[in-house]
């Protein structure tokens, strides 16, 4: 059969023995390398679960839902992808066993398979090609990274699919990276490579023979661990590499580099490209390690023990703190303790220097939420408030302040006399609950004088939104005659897409979510000023750390190094 034209190079990334591994910081890693070699790449995610998207799915069960420019709901990994490099993620960039099938499902009813049985092989695995290929259009290389653990049953089409790519587009233009543990076991003090001995045998059963190991280790992997590795799983000596633990994600680049990960890669496909000039990431890495101060941040939300729910916006405030040279440690409060009776607020986020309300759905824990927005409004903690919570500080403005007691949004109570936040007219049709909420960027023309042109210092901006209510404009006039700033909104002025309050060192909600578009070398101006506010509130309350962790962690390394340097 005639090999498929294609000017793109394909990086399949699978994972084994364990999940959480870190693929997706290893592809957009690889990826970030790349580029800086000059390269165009982008990354594409396979996701066997079979949800069309994650975007019905709770957070706790899958973390984040990222949105792209495009509206798509997607994986959290590819928010890494899009933290990383410069390529613009779009709804070709992931897709999941269940849009693969809902896809092959509409073309057997358009009866374009012409009378054939509809089967795995090679219908799903043709349209699971087919998706790669539209993902790889102007690229140098496309990676691929197929969700869950090798020897999963679901993941066997994305695998199939993957072994067949080879053929089909030659194998010089593919390379499979399988990323696995190396587990250390401490009553033996041994690491142990049996694990991904049967991993990259599974992955061998199905016909992939990985080109390149990537060994996620706690602790050092010597040269004779890479060489058995090597000759159990059929891979070269110089193709196994290590992958330590690492204080900071934001190392991983340079750590693979090190490793010489990149130049085998390039090496193994064949590709020309020059040395990657890493100046920027070794900069970062550096500021983050040595950040001498602190702040805290209470984030007051529903899911306190996951950080994966969370994941942008956590990223977006340490983003900030680099940029500041101030190490951010988040706080995270359970709203719905909030809410009980007799909490002391002041002893609740005392040591806290701004109060952040993140996005979420659904009324549990609304009230707890609420009351945190009041405590900051009132005594002047710098406060932030996306998407749900820039309604609720809306919500909390109406009843204090203007007086309209039992104000709400219509999500939580319907029959409220003041639904200050209102489902969008085009919403109130809509019955479907997948990809159906006002998602993707919009355009968002803000006011002069406000902390928010302050913080962009331009007239138009772009955000990423996720919602289906939004500020009602009935109460617009009354708002603001109480003394709400509306300081951003639609450029038909229709939508209220910001607000603000007067005599406030900084209390700003959007109905956007930023944290879709700040990265580690680039932190998102809003970030970047609540941060700033919240380092002065710190400094005046006298609450700033002296030492971040990180630092404090390090030092005692250096402490210990120097140590044994002094007794050697
Ligand atoms: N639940 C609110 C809405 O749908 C807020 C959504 C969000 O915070 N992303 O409008």
């Amino acid at each position: 059969m005639a090999k498929k034209k294609t000017k793109t190079k394909f990086i399949f990334v699978t994972g084994g023995v364990v999940s959480s591994l870190g693929k997706g910081i290893a592809c957009a890693s690889i990826a970030a390398l790349l580029e800086n070699r000059g390269l165009r790449v982008s990354i594409q995610k396979l996701d066997p679960y079979i949800n069309v998207d994650p975007g019905t799915m709770s957070p706790i069960q899958h973390g984040e839902v990222y949105v792209t420019d495009d509206g798509a709901e997607t994986d959290l990994d590819l928010g890494h992808y899009e933290r990383f490099i410069s390529t613009r993620m779009t709804k070709t960039n992931n897709f999941t066993s269940g849009k693969i099938y809902d896809s092959v499902i509409q073309k057997e009813r358009r009866g374009e398979y012409l009378g054939s049985t509809v089967q795995v092989i090679p219908h799903i695995t043709d349209e699971i090609k087919s998706c790669i290929m539209r993902a790889s259009k102007d690229l140098d290389v496309l990676l691929v990274e197929i969700g869950g653990t090798v020897g999963d049953i679901e993941s066997l089409p994305f695998i199939e699919a993957i072994r067949q790519f080879s053929s089909d587009v030659g194998s010089d233009n593919v390379l499979y990276v399988h990323l696995t543990l190396i587990p250390f076991i401490s009553a033996s003090h041994e690491l142990k490579t049996k694990p991904t001995q049967h991993s990259v045998q599974k992955l061998r059963e199905i016909g992939i023979q990985p080109n390149i190991l990537i060994c996620r280790t706690e602790h050092e992997l010597p040269k004779d661990l890479k060489t058995k590795i090597a000759l159990f799983c059929n891979v070269d000596k110089d193709s196994v590499f290590m992958a330590k633990d690492v204080k900071s994600i934001y190392e991983v680049p340079l750590e693979f580099h090190e490793e010489g990960v990149d130049e085998k890669i390039i090496e193994n496909l064949n590709i020309w490209t020059r040395k990657p000039d890493l100046k920027n990431w070794k900069d970062l890495v550096n500021t983050i390690y040595s950040l001498e101060e602190s702040v805290s941040i209470a984030v007051v939300g529903k899911y306190v023990e996951l950080v994966d729910a969370y994941k942008s916006l956590n990223e977006s405030l340490l983003h900030a703190g680099f940029k500041n040279k101030i190490k951010v440690d988040l706080k995270y409060f359970d709203s719905e303790k909030l809410e009980r009776d007799g909490v002391d607020f002041a002893k609740e986020f005392a040591g806290c220097s701004g109060i952040l309300v993140p996005g979420g759905f659904g009324d549990r824990g609304i009230e707890g939420k609420i009351k945190a927005i009041e405590y900051a409004r009132t005594n002047k903690v710098p406060y932030f408030g996306i998407c749900l919570g820039m309604q609720l500080a809306v919500v909390e403005f109406a009843r204090n302040v203007a007086n309209l007691k039992d104000a709400s949004s219509a999500e939580f109570d319907s029959q409220t006399q003041h639904p200050v936040i209102s489902l969008m007219s085009e919403q109130k049709a809509v019955v479907n609950k997948g990809a159906t909420m006002r998602l993707g960027l919009y355009p968002c023309v803000l006011q002069k004088g406000t902390k928010a042109f302050e913080a962009y210092g331009e007239k138009e901006i772009h955000e990423r939104h996720r919602h289906r209510y939004e500020f009602n404009n009935n109460f617009r006039d009354q708002l603001i005659e109480a003394g709400l700033i509306t300081s951003g909104t639609s450029p038909d002025n229709l939508l209220v897409e910001m607000v603000e309050i007067k005599d406030h060192p900084w209390f700003v909600g959007c109905q956007f979510h930023p944290e879709f578009l700040s990265s580690a070398m680039k932190a998102h101006p809003l970030f970047k000023q609540f941060i700033a506010a919240s380092y002065q509130y710190a400094k005046r309350a006298d609450w700033v750390g002296k030492k971040s962790k990180v630092t404090e962690a390090l030092s005692s390394e250096e402490a210990t190094d120097k140590n044994s340097a002094e007794s050697a």
